[in-house]
């Protein structure tokens, strides 16, 4: 069973993976967006693990959507508000549960890609964080580590993409033959879960 703490734990790695990765994660924003994807998503999570370290929220479902909530007040650019939603909607999705299972994670978390879906009109192939996202969920049923190597997998597929949803859609063709970076950096909140359980 995964309990609260499990959930505080998911999000300091990925912080941690977010702080290590910034720098690559922005040089990837660099030829198809604005170089900023590292360093915003590096100030929200920072948020998010100050506030765990200072009040941590009792439930699974708490520290999800408190993650949320500040991702979207913190994070300037697309994905703030794209990871928080994915983070609130997940964890309004578990409820008041003092524990879950990873069946409910998987779940929740699909409910929360849905709804990242529906705010950002991406679908698969669009060259977006969906790309990592939605083969992860699809995996999580079966294990953290093939949810990780799917999410990781749907990165590295966007490569060849033309992008039709966000900044590097502007781009037209020009965006074919890059990484994209929400792609990479969902692929490392998935790879965050291995690191959470590990501990
Ligand atoms: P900005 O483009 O505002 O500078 P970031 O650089 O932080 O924001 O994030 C860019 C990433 O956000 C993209 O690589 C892409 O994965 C994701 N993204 C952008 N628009 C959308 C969308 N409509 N739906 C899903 N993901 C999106
Ligand atoms: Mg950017
Ligand atoms: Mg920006």
């Amino acid at each position: 069973m995964l309990d609260a703490d499990f959930f505080r734990r998911w999000m300091t790695a990925a912080a941690a993976s977010v702080d290590r990765e910034a720098e690559r994660l922005t040089a990837l924003d660099s030829p198809i967006g604005d170089a900023d994807h590292g360093s915003n998503l590096q100030r929200g999570f920072r948020a998010v693990t100050d506030a765990l370290a200072k009040e941590p929220p009792a439930t699974p479902g708490a520290v999800l959507t408190q993650a949320g909530r500040l991702l979207i007040s913190t994070v300037g650019g697309a994905s703030g508000p794209l990871y928080g939603t994915l983070l609130r909607r997940t964890g309004k999705a578990l409820g008041d549960a003092a524990e879950v299972d990873a069946g409910q994670l998987a779940e929740a978390l699909r409910a929360g890609v849905d709804a990242v879906r529906q705010l950002g009109g991406a679908a698969p192939g669009d060259k977006t964080m969906i790309d990592a996202l939605v083969p992860a969920v699809e995996a999580l049923g079966d294990s953290f580590a093939a949810a990780r190597a799917a999410a990781e997998e749907g990165a590295v597929a966007t490569t060849p993409l033309q992008a039709r949803k966000g900044r590097a859609s502007y781009l037209g063709e020009r965006s074919i033959g890059h990484q994209d970076p929400g792609a990479t950096s969902a692929a490392l909140l998935i790879a965050a879960l291995v690191d959470a359980s590990a501990e």
